[in-house]
């Protein structure tokens, strides 16, 4: 039994979470970190009454539950710290809160490095199994239809912009395309054609009733085609987190991303 700790215990996704960890035979949730709600019981919050969990609001309750692997889903202004203690502690850590920047993930490897250190990483953006399938099916599509953008379209709760999924969509299409393709920019409002990240146009929308969505629009001489994954429920991302919790301990260093704990075949399908 893999005994976990939720970090952001009480939100929309770390109830989901520890709901799934609670659920799940190999896994027991010994742990819950939320702020506001120090002192209040877990168990019932998350339908589960018979989890004996007090929710805490001090990271130092994961090492006194004996946490082996510790799973972030706060926020981007939060996540750093929690991650920068998992490492300090030798605690495993799955980080799924979104808005990590390339700085951020150079100093995980950077702490990553020190021998001493016991701790693994992964951090996933997206958890969504389809969510990947996605990209990598516009990833394969780039080569032949180079002109392509992002649409991706969230919650009004999201509170970083574009959406991590979207930033690796775009390195992904930037890497796959033979040729650049930059589209006109011309804008008589500011923002209207969306913001460019590796070369690739990316949309961001908000709204209530959202719950995680992308689409990859690419064009050619009188065609398009557009790759879409919605996430209808944050249910779509509990395998993956799962998984992730699972194999954290087997992978050393920082691993990004769901990819490399699938057993796909490599791009192309040629393998
Ligand atoms: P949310 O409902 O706002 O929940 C955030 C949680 O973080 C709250 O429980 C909050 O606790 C806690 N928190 C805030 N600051 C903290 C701190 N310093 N230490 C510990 N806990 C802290 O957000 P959400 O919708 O669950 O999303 C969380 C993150 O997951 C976002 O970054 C989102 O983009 C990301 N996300 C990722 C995936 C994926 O597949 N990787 C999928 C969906 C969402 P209090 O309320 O007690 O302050």
């Amino acid at each position: 039994m893999i005994r976990v700790g939720v970090i952001g215990a009480a939100g929309r996704m770390g109830r989901l979470v520890c709901r799934a960890v609670a659920d799940d035979p190999d896994l027991v949730l010994v742990a819950g970190i939320s702020p506001s709600l120090d002192g209040e019981p877990l168990g019932p919050m998350i339908g589960r009454p018979k989890v004996d969990v007090v929710i805490s609001d001090v990271l130092d309750t994961l090492l006194q539950a004996e946490t082996e692997v510790a799973v972030d889903f706060t926020t981007p202004s939060a996540v750093m710290d929690n991650v920068r203690w998992a490492i300090d502690h030798g605690v495993h850590i799955v980080v799924g809160t979104t808005g990590i920047g390339a700085a951020q993930l150079d100093e995980i490897r950077g702490l990553l490095e020190d021998e001493e250190n016991e701790s693994h990483v992964i951090v996933a953006p997206n958890f969504a199994i389809g969510a990947l399938l996605m990209q990598r099916f516009a990833a394969e599509a780039a080569p032949y239809l180079p002109a392509a953008e992002i649409i991706e379209l969230h919650h009004d709760g999201k509170v970083d912009a574009p959406s991590g999924t979207a930033l690796s969509t775009a390195a992904r299409l930037a890497k796959a395309r033979r040729d650049d393709w930059q589209g006109p920019g011309g804008e008589s409002v500011p923002g209207v054609r969306g913001g460019e990240a590796d070369g690739v146009r990316i949309h961001s929308v908000r709204l209530p009733g959202l719950v995680a969505h992308q689409e990859v629009i690419l064009g050619g001489p009188g065609q398009t085609l557009t790759i879409r994954h919605d996430s209808m429920d944050r249910e779509s991302f509990m395998p993956g987190v799962v998984l992730a919790i699972k194999q954290v301990a087997m992978r050393k260093g920082l691993t990004m991303g769901l990819e490399p704990l699938l057993d796909l075949p490599p791009l192309g399908g040629d393998a």
